[in-house]
């Protein structure tokens, strides 16, 4: 007889599982009658699955997929939208499937999602592929505002129909009656909804822009793209608005920034989800970074906001002098796609605190969030006006560093954009504000912490796809502890969870487009040929449902050398350089070797070097035993090209104000004339 292999005993035991959820219910599911069930022992059960609960997780899991495998294949096989729409609904209501033991195994899954954490992430994430799916399709068939209401109606007569199904076990429905019903209300409402004739959905008009989840491929969104009038038009209005908000006390300005600052915390998991989707981060960050850090920001500048102030200077008794902290006015904010929201909120939380007005413009790739946060400062009370979102390319990002009525730019960006927005800004003589971009060392001395410095060195990396402005991408470790340290890297590399943004388990996504991601790989295969080794990673994972997105593996090289591409230029994707040093002088001197400077690390224990090396290295944000920790209380931004100004901190405060000063005559004027 065949020796039964692990996947087949698996199958199997999970196969036994669910006939006894079916048959006996939750209550008397335990891993004796699932062992009896496939005639093993309990100890074999335990052997595979650890306990209770671990093994009803995974009979759901396979459950879901079992459930779901075949609408998604129909999804791929339809030749046209609507035919795939309607094969979609189709297999999910298989009658193999619906009448069968899976329909009443889903309802215990149902009962228990209600009090099991884990259960109910799964069946989150199961209906919200479901309706992900449909209004993929709804999309090339219906007008967008009708493509929701429609797709939760067919999740829910669906979801409906397995109900009934496991209730009334002596139903033998005939299933083309309900998919006939379905469709001939999906036709009702097609036929009103219908989009016009000659409008082909999914190619963006001339004047909008769709956002991708690059996770999933899935379009989110369709956006209008502002042009020169609807510039005008907003900068006009800002500046009517911004006329009484430089007049309103900071303490009010600071009330009303604490209320969004707050709402922001309030809203921050449905927020950190759409930034999720959007950008293809996972969950895991954004819930915990992302949006609450931009609160943090906006509770940091509401608090400065009754702080501005300027000085008081005694002349003598003839006279005295003193400034005026004032607002800049209309200024604009222009945002890169890694961080959106929290971009967002770093540029606006000091602007409204000095009492300006912003016009901000998401990157186009990531214009969501912004959209959201507009609608927090309204409910927080922030008079209209103050704070818009406009929408677009470079060409309307052009607009506002070229626009006389706007008094700063402050953008996050390339550093070629960078010096873009640089000229355009001098026509006007535009203050700015450039946060760019970085290709950052992090230097590992051999009496490091050799855990503490990979943990540095994986944050420095990996984090967001390694798609952070300050990412320590060169990694300088001393040549005696380098094979120690790589074996760890390597390691604690290996382990990291890849998958879908959205499954709390993820610890690292997508990046941020198909094309970035080529771009990304690209420079992988560069690394390569120039002669650099790859210690893991250097390709795509496509495994399952990650083939629709661009994901890449966490990638280390080792035997780099300084004048390697993937060592000069910033790559911005989970690629890290690994390179050997000898002399603290010698890697202080390869480290500054570039033109950028916007952040560094260094891990040593030896007080006195940390301090010296920091002091000599030429970048604008460092670390000492740890990597990219932004707190808003510490200036940010970069030296070289890597930018000017700062954000964050009571810095930030020079940067969105200017001073007036003003001479007070206490005495009669001495003139000669
Ligand atoms: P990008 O320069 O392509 O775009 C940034 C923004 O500028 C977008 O909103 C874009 O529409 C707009 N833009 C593009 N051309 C413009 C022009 N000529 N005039 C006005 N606006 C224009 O950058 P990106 O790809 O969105 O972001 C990635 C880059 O941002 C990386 O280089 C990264 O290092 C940098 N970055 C820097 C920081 C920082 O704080 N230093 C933070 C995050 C990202």
């Amino acid at each position: 007889m065949r020796r039964r292999e692990p996947e087949d005993r698996r199958d199997q035991l999970l196969r036994a599982a669910l006939a006894a959820l079916s048959e006996t219910g939750i209550e008397a599911f335990t891993l004796a009658e699932v062992a009896r069930r496939a005639d093993v022992s309990p100890a074999l059960v335990v052997h595979y699955f650890g306990d209770r609960d671990n093994l009803i997780e995974a009979t759901f899991r396979q459950l879901v997929e079992r459930v779901t495998t075949r609408p998604i294949k129909a999804l791929a096989d339809g030749a046209s939208p609507e035919e795939r729409l309607r094969a979609f609904v189709l297999e999910h209501l298989n009658p193999g499937e619906l009448s069968s033991e899976a329909s009443r195994a889903w309802l215990s899954f149902w009962g228990l999602a209600l009090h099991v954490p884990a259960l109910a992430r799964l069946q989150r994430v199961h209906q919200e592929r479901m309706i992900s799916n449909l209004k993929h399709e709804l999309r090339n068939l219906v007008l967008p505002e009708a493509v929701s209401r429609i797709a939760e109606t067919i999740g829910a007569l669906i979801d409906g129909f397995w109900l009934r199904a496991a209730l009334a076990s002596a139903w033998k429905p005939d299933v083309q009656i309900p998919v006939d019903w379905i469709f001939a209300a999906i036709e009702r409402d097609l036929a009103s909804h219908r989009l016009p004739a000659g409008v082909e959905a999914g190619r963006a008009a001339e004047a909008e822009f769709e956002t991708i989840n690059p996770a999933t491929g899935e379009v989110l969104a369709t956006i209008r793209i502002d042009g020169q009038a609807e510039i005008d038009k907003a900068v006009a209005k800002a500046a009517a608005a911004q006329r009484d908000w430089a007049r309103t006390p900071g303490v009010e300005r600071g009330r009303i920034l604490n209320r969004a600052a707050q709402l922001l915390v309030e809203n921050n998991e449905r927020l950190a989800r759409l930034e999720a989707q959007d950008t293809g981060k996972p969950i895991q960050e954004t819930i915990a970074v992302d949006v609450l850090s931009g609160a943090d920001c906006i509770e940091y500048f509401g608090g400065l906001a009754r702080t501005i102030a300027g000085e008081h200077h005694d002349l003598g008794p003839a006279a005295f002098g003193y400034t005026r902290r004032e607002p800049l006015g209309v200024v604009a904010g222009i945002g890169a796609w890694n961080y959106p929201i929290q971009i967002a909120c770093w540029k606006s939380a000091p602007a409204l605190a000095c009492g300006n007005a912003m016009l901000f413009k998401p990157a186009e790739l990531t214009p969501l969030t912004a959209i959201e946060l507009e609608k927090i400062y309204t409910q927080a009370g922030l008079p209209d006006g103050l704070f818009q979102v406009v929408q677009g390319k470079a060409e309307t990002g052009q607009m506002l560093s070229r626009h006389p009525g706007i008094a700063k730019v402050s953008l996050t960006g390339e550093v070629g954009t960078g010096k873009k927005v640089m000229a355009d800004a001098s026509a006007t003589l535009k203050l700015v504000t450039l946060e760019l971009g970085g290709k950052s060392a992090l230097i590992v001395f051999e009496d490091a912490d050799l855990d503490e410095a990979v943990s540095g060195a994986l944050l420095a990396n990996f984090y967001s796809a390694g798609e952070v402005c300050t990412n320590g991408t060169r990694v300088f470790v001393h040549h005696s502890v380098q094979k120690a340290f790589l074996a760890k890297l390597k390691a604690r590399t290996e382990a990291m969870i890849i998958g879908d943004p959205l499954d709390p388990l993820t610890q690292m996504g997508a990046l941020i487009s198909q094309g970035h991601m080529e771009r990304v790989l690209h420079y992988i295969e560069l690394g390569q040929q120039q002669g650099a080794t790859l210690l893991t990673g250097g390709h795509r994972v496509t495994a399952g449902a990650l083939a629709k997105g661009a994901f890449i593996a966490p990638t280390i090289f080792t035997d780099c050398t300084d004048d390697m591409t993937i060592v000069r230029e910033e790559i911005f994707g989970p690629v890290m350089s690994v390179l050997t040093f000898e002399e603290e002088e010698e890697v202080v001197t390869r480290a500054n070797a570039t033109d950028l400077g916007l952040a560094a690390g260094i891990f040593t224990n030896n007080l006195t070097r940390a301090h010296r090396v920091i002091a000599a290295l030429e970048a604008g944000t460092c670390w000492i035993n740890t990597y990219n920790i932004t707190p808003i209380e510490l200036p940010f931004g970069g030296n070289k090209q890597s930018g000017l100004g700062r954000e964050n901190g009571k810095a930030a405060i020079e940067y969105f104000t200017q001073l007036k000063t003003v001479y007070v005559a206490m005495d009669k004027i001495d003139a000669p004339y």
